[in-house]
């Protein structure tokens, strides 16, 4: 039977928050690394994952073309499929339809809106939800099931990395912060909007170094599920953790992603590997 897979994508985080937290859960699967996602947010970001492409490395002299065929030939060792290439993905270009031809269930839950089951993103999964939540993660963990008869593929969009980086459960140690800066933000959007002398006030350098650090936070609370989930996987399931794009924090006077042209916003972490 080809290998399980199991693919984590954490909403907007960026790479070094991701090497700034905790993560031994992420650390037993592999020690992650700086790559680049192949957009600045969400939609188009996805639609290049759900093609079978993951974050690049930006390799120099080379033809992207050569750089796609390589990257599609490492799904034969991820799904332990032989004869995969980038012909198995066509006509569809896509990674879920390539699977179910494999065999497997494909299921889908993702936290981003623009991502909802409406959107051609929820094509080729037998099962596909938006989370009533933005930010559970926890909840998509519980529903992980495998079967020893069919291959399964578990696709996570996760929320928790994502602004205003909160966490679910009250119960958590408290995050210091948050509320105060998330309402703070409020305010100074506020006095940007009514600002008529063009005098805008923006997020103070001390929101973004707290808006980071509550990434940072978040990062650590995702690994901690991942601890359950790695109970959940038999040994032959490949887990990729990466992340869509990354988030600006003040770095060139900008917030968050999407309309930003920044470095920052394009590193990502990636990590993979077998089921340690
Ligand atoms: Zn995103």
């Amino acid at each position: 039977m080809p290998n399980n897979l199991v693919y984590i994508v954490m909403d907007s985080c960026r790479y070094d928050s991701y090497a700034r937290a905790k993560t031994p859960n992420m650390d037993r699967i592999s020690s992650g690394e700086s790559r680049w996602s192949y957009a600045s947010w969400t939609a188009p970001s996805h639609h290049s994952i759900f093609l079978g492409q993951v974050a690049h490395k930006a390799p120099t002299r080379v033809l992207a073309s050569e750089v796609y065929k390589q990257e599609y030939a490492l799904w034969v060792d991820r799904l332990g499929i032989p004869d995969l290439s980038f012909k198995s993905f066509v006509p569809e270009l896509s990674l879920a339809k390539m699977l179910q031809r494999q065999g497997y269930r494909t299921v889908g839950r993702v936290s981003m809106p623009v991502l909802n089951p409406f959107t051609p993103f929820s094509r080729f999964f037998d099962d596909y939800q938006l989370m009533s939540d933005h930010n559970d993660f926890a909840s998509m963990v519980d529903l992980v099931e495998f079967s020893a008869e069919q291959p399964s593929y578990y696709f996570f969009n996760l929320g928790e990395t994502h602004y205003p980086y909160m966490l679910k459960d009250d119960s958590l140690p408290r995050i210091s912060g948050v509320h105060g800066v998330v309402n703070g933000m409020d305010d100074a959007v506020m006095r940007t909007s009514d600002d008529v002398d063009g005098e805008a006030e923006f997020f103070t350098p001390e929101d973004m170094v707290m808006l980071h650090e509550q990434q940072i936070k978040c990062v650590e609370y995702v690994d901690a599920l991942i601890e359950e989930l790695l109970a959940k996987c038999p040994r032959d399931t490949h887990i990729i953790v990466t992340a869509d794009h990354g988030e600006c924090f003040g770095e060139g006077d900008f917030f968050g992603h999407g309309p930003v042209m920044h470095k920052k916003v394009f590193e990502v972490p990636f990590l993979e590997a077998r089921r340690p």
